[in-house]
């Protein structure tokens, strides 16, 4: 019997884990606009002290207690990680004079004024995540701090910094979910005292996205941006790109953000506009650059935050403190919505991103998705149908190919299927 066909629109993790689960299955066709697969995992390859160094510019954390199924992938595709401390130095601007605190040492004028802070704010998010309530979903980090007395200071330089290494300079993150801080203070991937524990994948996350797609047997269709899907009167799905080009398929997995995928439907009885279109992003530009990091307070770390007013600053990580990096003559420093002009002939590439926001009304409409799954032979995948994170985006992948017939391979191991199992509540198939 003949396969059936599916498109693929998006080439991150999620629809590039996608295209290779369901290839064996279907005939699959995988449509990605930009000239490269990883959506926000991008790895560039540095040339310095006479060799090719990989640099992660986009996704570059993952710990094998939070990722169990990506650290799955890995084992099966022979790939190793190292150790990447998220070590935090937080410099703050406060009229003439530089204050700050670091997770790594006991030093920093801003540690000594929140360190009961610090404790209390330890103590509180180890008691929601061992209660787990889904009210906590609802309750923005803003409300939590305020109804248990937190000071404004403690929220604007303290823990607006420390979510910045997660959400984005630009993010408003004290609107979002307290459940998701609470969840990644309890696991140690954020800390007031220590760095959280993170690991990084030896030849740059672009390398496990490579081998990835070495394993696809279908068609990978890069430079090819998807406009409109569409049914015709012989019940296919019909694909157009932006050169005009047009494609027939039995079912179609969008594996794009929410928005990209509402920009391209337009069926009369579906709302997908409304239901997709309202998810919130914040700008996430990245700026790779070989300047050498000026600021030096109370020593090294990885992550670098410094405050341009009360709620947004730039984040810089400073590679060379990582130890794979230590011995290099140049220093490979990334730079997040810089607030200072980066010299040009520094800057080795810069890459613009937007980030899915994470307040309570956004988990409202990740749970509408789950009603329009399938409709038209139209799915979901991806980071904004699932949890948050690579995780979870690449759960998503796994989940929708279960759903296509091709069952979920990680049974075995109790961490990962219960991260499919949380996925597949949410997504709803
Ligand atoms: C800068 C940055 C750093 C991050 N760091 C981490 C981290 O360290 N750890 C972590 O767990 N998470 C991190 N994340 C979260 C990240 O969103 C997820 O980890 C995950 O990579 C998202 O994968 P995805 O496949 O769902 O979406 P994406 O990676 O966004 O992929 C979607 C793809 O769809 C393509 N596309 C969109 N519209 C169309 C169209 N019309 N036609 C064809 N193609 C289209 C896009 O070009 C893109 O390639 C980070 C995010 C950003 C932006």
């Amino acid at each position: 019997m003949d396969k059936k066909s599916v498109a693929i629109i998006g080439g991150g993790c999620s629809g590039t884990i996608l295209a290779w689960l369901l290839s064996p299955a279907y005939n699959v066709t995988l449509f990605e606009k930009e000239p490269q697969l990883g959506g926000h995992v991008f790895t560039y390859k540095a040339h310095t002290d006479n060799k090719n160094v990989p640099v992660d510019v986009g996704v570059d954390h993952i710990n094998e207690k939070l990722c169990p199924n990506i650290f799955m992938i890995l084992d099966k595709l022979h790939i190793d990680t190292f150790v990447a401390p998220l070590s935090m130095s937080v410099l703050i601007n406060q009229t003439g004079h530089l204050a700050s605190w670091s997770n790594a040492s006991n030093l920093g004028d801003l540690r000594e004024k929140f360190v009961v802070e610090f404790d209390k704010f330890h103590k509180d998010m180890t008691y929601i995540a061992a209660h787990f309530d889904p009210k906590y979903l609802k309750i923005t980090v803003i409300d939590f701090l305020k109804s248990n007395n937190y000071s404004m200071d403690f929220a604007h330089l303290a823990l607006v910094p420390l979510l910045t290494s997660y959400y984005g300079c630009e993010a408003h993150s004290l609107e979002y979910s307290i459940l998701y801080v609470a969840v990644s203070f309890d696991m140690n991937l954020l800390s007031f005292f220590t760095p959280g524990y993170w690991r990084k994948i030896s030849g740059g996350m672009g390398s496990y996205i490579q081998k990835v797609s070495e394993k696809i047997c279908g068609d990978i269709l890069l430079n090819s941006s998807v406009t409109e899907v569409t049914k015709n009167s012989k019940e296919k799905l019909e694909i157009f790109l932006d050169d005009g080009k047009r494609f027939e398929f039995d079912e179609v997995v969008f594996a794009t953000s929410a928005k990209d995928a509402s920009n391209c439907l337009n069926f009369s009885d579906i709302d997908y506009k409304g239901l997709l279109g309202n998810f919130g992003y914040v700008p996430i530009e990245a700026i790779l650059h070989t300047n050498e990091y000026k600021y030096k307070v109370n020593g090294e770390y990885f992550a670098f935050y410094q405050g341009k007013n009360d709620t947004h600053g730039t984040l810089t990580r400073i590679n060379r403190n990582l130890y794979p990096y230590e011995k290099l003559k140049t220093p490979l420093n990334v730079t997040f919505n810089s607030t200072e002009t980066i010299d040009e002939d520094k800057i080795l590439c810069k890459k613009q991103w937007s980030l899915q926001t994470l307040r309570p009304i956004d988990g409202l409409f990740r749970s509408k998705i789950r009603d329009i799954q399938g409709k038209h032979g139209i799915w979901f995948c991806g980071t904004d149908t699932s949890v948050t994170g690579h995780e979870g985006a690449v759960v998503s992948a796994f989940v929708m190919a279960d759903k296509l017939g091709v069952p979920y391979e990680f049974r075995e191991n109790k961490a990962a299927f219960a991260q499919f199992n949380t996925v597949k509540f949410i997504m709803g198939i």
